[in-house]
């Protein structure tokens, strides 16, 4: 996939922008891509559509190769269908909370059961494992295994038990015991059918669940689309716990999941072992699905490194006072281009008043200022307090960029604030170093 990926990149390599005609190699590479990683051909329509328009109406950013800028809004557009944030485990407000685990057999319900009681436990939180899996004795022995690895209590009635009788005493036990939440541990089968889906709707009508969690194999591929639809429609799952990405599967089905149940995974599974769980976090499945984490950080590092080349440049000339028009200039276009350096700025203080938001007004203020300074001889760029000391000076820029005199004066006023400030900052030590700064 990564491969495949860097074709598409390959072909918008060199591009000066992104348009209709340039962008439809790199999205049929996405398109395949994608298919590839086993993610429904539904899901990968939806997905290319609105990488597409996104796209299109991207403005290029200064500095950012076009192929660059395109791996971001694809990233991006993944992490917006995958929610963006995590969503943590639903807590009922009158305990006990209670989980139903759902999926088929030898997906991971169980051990993912495990694996959220030891969770709930590290947050403070006390659980309950309920086993009414009946059919296989070995299940409530795995439970009940589990349960004393991780010193968690295992409610079980044996292998004669009706399930949903099972989970309701589970349940009366956990409120006698003060318990918070009741994880209910189920029976899967090798492939959907009538009986499980009727036993896991039984137990779900009793038990009135706050959270359904459907169990998927990230080796699932393809068919987790179906799987998903299938569970939703009949039972209603309210998230999903991709397990096994500790395989090499890209996690395709993640993106399957959400798009068809609407629901947030909420959990991965990256290990047998029961402390292998991590909260599901969109960001990390967008670069997984894409194949190249490296390659998203790299974009951003690069963003960042043509930036902050510029920007420690400046800087530089700000402290030994040498700080001109011509600076000036090409701050007012970094601070309007950029909103990471906009940002770091914004953080010193004084720089706001001057900058943030009159630039960010945007085009309209730096056009004017850009005029102003385009009006001003290299001397008087080069040595600013010309201006300071001159009205006649002043007025001939006013006149030559269009402006009135009291905008030109405003500037300088501006610029000379600007570069007190810097001065006083760079004695008093106080200019924070970039590198350190959230960009
Ligand atoms: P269940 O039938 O749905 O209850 O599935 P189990 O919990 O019994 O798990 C089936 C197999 O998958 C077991 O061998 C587990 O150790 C393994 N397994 C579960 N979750 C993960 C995971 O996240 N990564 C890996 N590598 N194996 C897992
Ligand atoms: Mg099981």
């Amino acid at each position: 996939l990564a491969d495949r990926l860097e074709d598409a990149w390959k072909k918008l390599r060199g591009q000066d922008k992104i348009g209709a005609a340039n962008i439809k190699p790199a999205l049929q590479e996405i398109r395949r891509a994608l298919l590839s990683a086993d993610v429904n051909l539904q899901v990968v329509r939806d997905f290319v559509a609105d990488v597409e328009k996104k796209a299109l109406g991207a403005e290029v950013v200064s500095g950012v190769r076009p192929d660059q800028q395109f791996v971001k809004i694809v990233y991006d557009e993944l992490v917006e269908v995958m929610g963006e944030t995590n969503v943590p485990l639903a807590q009922a407000e009158r305990s006990p909370t209670i989980v139903l685990m759902a999926g088929l057999q030898g997906t991971g319900k169980t051990t993912a059961t495990a694996k959220l009681a030891l969770f709930l436990k590290k947050q403070e939180r006390n659980a309950l494992m309920v086993a009414t899996d009946v059919y296989r004795p070995a299940a409530i022995d795995q439970l009940i295994t589990l349960g004393s690895q991780i010193d968690v209590p295992v409610f079980e009635l044996g292998t004669d038990a009706d399930p949903v009788d099972i989970a309701r005493q589970g349940i009366e036990h956990a409120k006698a015991e003060g318990i918070d939440t009741v994880l209910i541990d189920t029976a899967g089968r090798l492939q959907i059918d009538t009986d499980m889906m009727d036993e896991l709707r039984r137990i779900k009508d009793t038990v009135r669940p706050d959270e359904v969690l459907l169990v998927v194999d990230a080796m699932t591929g393809q068919e987790a689309a179906s799987l998903t639809a299938t569970f939703h429609d009949q039972i209603g799952v309210t998230g999903a716990i991709l397990t096994k990405l500790d395989g090499d599967s890209r996690g395709g089905a993640a993106l399957s999941v959400r798009r068809i149940s609407g629901q947030p995974i909420k959990f991965v599974g990256v290990g047998e072992k029961v402390e292998a769980l991590q909260p599901f976090y969109p960001e990390r499945m967008a670069s997984r699905i894409l194949g190249m984490g490296d390659v998203v950080s790299l974009v951003e590092k690069a963003q960042e490194e043509i930036d902050l080349a510029d920007a420690e440049a400046l800087q530089a000339k700000m402290m030994e006072a040498r700080f001109d028009f011509n600076d000036f200039l090409k701050q007012m276009r970094l601070l309007k281009g950029m909103g990471s350096f906009g940002s770091i700025m914004k953080m010193i203080p004084g720089m706001n008043k001057l900058s943030g938001a009159d630039i960010e007004k945007g085009e309209g203020q730096l056009k004017r200022v850009e005029a102003m300074i385009g009006s001003m001889t290299k001397l008087e760029r080069e040595d600013p307090d010309l201006l300071s000391r001159s009205p006649g000076r002043r007025r001939r820029i006013a006149k030559g960029s269009g402006h009135k005199d009291t905008e030109v004066m405003k500037l300088v006023n501006d610029f000379n604030r600007m570069r007190t400030m810097m001065q006083q900052m760079s004695q008093g030590g106080m200019m924070p170093g970039m590198g350190g700064m959230p960009g």
